[in-house]
């Protein structure tokens, strides 16, 4: 005779090697997605996280959105200096060196980097052919480019597989790329079809949130945050990830020590995640 008890013993063990299969499955097809909005902000901003992640057997991946080849234009006066200051002659050569850069750096922190064809904001024009960002970047999206985030969305969802984690940035600096990046990440998580438990957190915006941490409070204020520890080895591949996108250095942080200085004090308290609960 079969007792109840024994009978809920047995779906109480069915219920463990489920709930332990169930586990193990998501580890083996479960992918780390970091989403970058350029060529470096991902490392920039959590490639200490990135590296101990793939150190312990993750998947990891950067998916750079804005990093695609511009249509041969003119170029306005401000993409000519930062093509200047970068040390490049072409648009065609900075993007095809950048995503050089951004190989090399993905490889140090142990991530896989993807990139996009969507042309970075300082080449973007409008219907009318008039440069949408020919002076300032760190302005809100243009009116014109409205459509834009809804076209990140579904670029990203041909991509995405259901158990995949997802990073996106802050938006910290306002930076105009940076926030239709945001924009788009979360009409994929709160759009009906995808269903509204994706994972997704939040990460800060490095270098800007070094310049400006007051802008991170209101920016977080309706979030949880959550510290991560990072290793030694991490903060260390997080330095030398960085510094593989060598013609961003002085752009950024002046010089590769400034940079290591500025990255060992930020990174040396762990890296702080947000998520909405
Ligand atoms: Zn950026």
């Amino acid at each position: 005779m079969v007792s109840a008890y024994s009978v809920q013993h047995l779906l109480f063990k069915i219920n463990l090697w489920f709930n332990h299969t169930k586990v193990t499955l998501i580890g083996v097809f479960m992918r780390w997605i970091y989403i970058s909005p350029h060529l470096d902000d991902a490392v920039l901003s959590v490639g200490g996280l990135i590296h101990d992640q793939a150190r312990d057997g993750n998947r990891v991946e950067i998916w750079t959105l804005v990093c695609g080849f511009p249509p041969e234009a003119e170029l306005t006066p401000f993409a000519q200096l930062l093509h200047f200051q970068w040390g490049f002659a072409s648009a065609e050569e900075t993007v095809r060196m950048r995503r050089a850069e951004d190989e090399r750096a993905a490889s140090v922190v142990g991530a896989q980097a993807v990139h996009f064809d969507i042309p970075d904001c300082i080449y973007r024009r409008g219907p009318d052919g008039e440069p949408l960002y020919p002076m300032d970047i760190f302005v809100p999206p243009h009116p014109a480019e409205a459509d834009l985030p809804a076209k990140m969305t579904a670029i990203l969802r041909d991509r995405l597989q259901p158990d995949d984690v997802l990073f996106c940035p802050l938006g910290i600096g306002g930076h105009a790329d940076h926030l239709l990046v945001r924009q788009a990440v979360e009409g994929l998580v709160l759009s009906e079809d995808e269903g509204l438990n994706r994972p997704l957190w939040y990460y800060a915006d490095v270098p800007y949130v070094l310049n400006h941490p007051e802008a991170l409070e209101p920016s977080t204020r309706l979030m949880t945050a959550e510290r991560r520890e990072v290793s030694s080895g991490g903060l260390a591949a997080w330095v030398q990830g960085i510094a593989a996108y060598q013609s961003q250095i002085s752009t950024l942080f002046e010089n590769p020590l400034k940079m290591k200085e500025a990255m060992e004090d930020y990174g040396g308290k762990g890296i702080l995640l947000w998520r909405f609960e």
